[in-house]
């Protein structure tokens, strides 16, 4: 009787291999050597590309947008930096970014305060209009 020396199972000596996880018991000094340069004991590198934070230029643009819409043509800019932030999920595997999701936010702020603005213009004009005609 002997015992696996990578998982500690009870194997007859006639055994070449382990019936639980298939390593290969060293007979000779040949067999030991085989095992030790055999492809299978080489480590291969961990991979980090999945860990990395996702990079996309379309998510900033939209960021940017959507920061320079309270300035200047907010009504355009808050569309255009919600339509950059919904493009932005393709180079981002479908998920949606900060920079992406503030540049969405923004951009929604952006439509409602033009909006509003817009519609209080006509709205004051309107009220204009008729002051004018009730007091002429
Ligand atoms: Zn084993």
């Amino acid at each position: 009787m002997k015992y696996c020396s990578n998982c500690g199972k009870a194997a007859e000596d006639s055994d070449a291999f382990c019936t639980n996880c298939g390593r290969a018991f060293a007979q000779t000094e040949g067999d030991l050597f085989n095992r030790e340069s055999s492809p299978n004991t080489t480590y291969s590198q961990p991979s980090y590309t999945q860990t990395e934070p996702a990079q996309s230029n379309l998510a900033k643009t939209s960021m940017v947008l959507g920061i320079v819409g309270f300035f200047f043509a907010g009504f355009i800019l808050g569309i255009l930096a919600v339509v950059f932030a919904e493009k932005s999920k393709a180079e981002t595997n479908g998920v949606m970014v900060s920079e992406a999701k503030t540049g969405k936010v923004c951009g929604i702020i952006n439509i409602v305060l033009s909006v509003v603005s817009i519609a209080a213009v006509i709205i004051t004009v309107a009220v204009g209009i008729s002051m004018g005609i009730f007091l002429s």
